[in-house]
């Protein structure tokens, strides 16, 4: 029942405050349909780190046990292999996509209930490489058009004038610094 509740509260308030308190890693759950995103700028390299729960870029958070959710994960792992898909850096400041590294240890078989809840996460960095960096001032975050799972993501950034945060959602899509 406790997995149940998890998966259905999320999705009737996303943003209520009662939920944003309980927001968090204080009981080790996460929050299905939504993800954070870490971002780092770093001279000419600009780094993303993407968390989330598998049920939200996936559906499902176990290993795949069948054709139809093989498939499924192949597809997720390539789109996550096209960072420049999912993610618009600043078209001035030229950034190249340079590679993703994606982790999820449900899905390689391993520790299938790693938090004893039948709960899985994804990690996975995206790398940039900027010609431009000193025009680099945002971001598009086009996550939710492909994950339309995901419907909220918590969003923080390190850049050249500090750090700063940010609710993004398939509405709210860009992140500037
Ligand atoms: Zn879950």
């Amino acid at each position: 029942m406790k997995r149940l509740l998890l998966c259905l509260i999320p999705a009737l308030a996303p943003s209520a405050p009662a939920l944003a308190a309980d927001h968090g890693h204080s009981h080790g759950a996460h929050q299905h349909g939504s993800a954070k995103l870490e971002v780092v700028i770093d001279g000419t390299a600009l780094h993303i780190r993407l968390e989330s729960p598998l049920d939200s870029v996936l559906g499902f958070e176990h290993a795949p046990g069948n054709a139809k959710e093989k498939a499924a994960v192949a597809r997720m792992k390539e789109l996550l292999g096209q960072g420049d898909k999912l993610f618009g850096p600043t078209t001035a400041a030229q950034c190249r996509f340079a590679g993703a590294t994606v982790e999820a240890p449900v899905l390689e078989g391993q520790s299938v209930a790693a938090k004893g809840d039948g709960h899985g996460d994804l990690d996975a960095d995206f790398r940039f490489i900027c010609a431009q960096p000193g025009k680099l001032t945002g971001m598009e975050v086009r996550l939710p058009e492909h994950f339309p799972r995901m419907r909220g993501i918590d969003a923080q950034v390190a850049g050249p004038r500090g750090q700063s945060a940010k609710r993004l959602s398939g509405k709210m899509r860009f992140l500037n610094w």
